[in-house]
């Protein structure tokens, strides 16, 4: 049983939906749901830019690593 028709929550619309080949939306329950989760996805990333700020707080800088 590996993922046969294992039962999931539409992302979207929270309904019951089935992740197995049959359900080509997945993990959406409709493809309405995902064009809407995708257009979405698009509209917001076009609106926030990604901000790859040099945060000094983040972890992603190994400065002070000399010695
Ligand atoms: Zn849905």
């Amino acid at each position: 049983m590996l993922g046969a028709g294992r039962k999931i929550n539409c992302p979207q619309c929270g309904s019951e939906s089935v992740w197995s080949v049959e359900n080509p939306c997945r993990p959406f329950c409709c493809e309405r749901c995902k064009l809407i989760d995708m257009g979405a996805w698009a509209s917001e990333a076009y609106r926030v830019p990604v901000q790859e700020s040099t945060d000094p707080l983040s972890e992603s800088s190994p400065a002070g690593e000399a010695s």
